[in-house]
């Protein structure tokens, strides 16, 4: 993995996605090779953080006593503008369909992408 393309899982301010130079799938969760048609000529690249909704949820249980503090919070399941879902915090009021930017922010200890809605261009 190349250092300039680290995403906000190490703490770098940005959504990064794999693309297959040889089919042109793209995903999310990024591997070596592309799970598809095998090529190993998969690409990071770094997402506009634009999208829809596709869904979202209110976590009032957290998951830990740590994250108890934040609850109730929101989480969005987003389909990105470049083709691919990610999982992110979410805006209250949040509904499917709506377009969204993500920004990023403090949750707990670590550094979390946060979904709003997309202001005008
Ligand atoms: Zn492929």
């Amino acid at each position: 993995m190349s250092p300039d393309l680290l995403d906000w899982t190490a703490g770098a301010e940005r959504l990064v996605f794999e693309a297959c130079g040889g089919c042109g799938r793209v995903r999310y969760f990024r591997r070596p090779f592309c799970p598809a048609c095998g090529s190993q000529a998969v690409e990071a690249r770094i997402a506009s953080g634009r999208g829809t909704v596709y869904a979202a949820t209110t976590v009032v249980r957290a998951p830990s006593a740590e994250l108890r503090a934040f609850a109730p919070y929101g989480i969005a399941l987003v389909d990105a503008a470049e083709g691919f879902r990610f999982m992110a915090h979410a805006a209250d009021g949040l509904r499917i369909g709506d377009p969204v930017a993500t920004a990023f922010r403090t949750f707990g200890s670590r550094l979390v992408p946060f979904c709003q809605p997309a202001g005008d261009p």
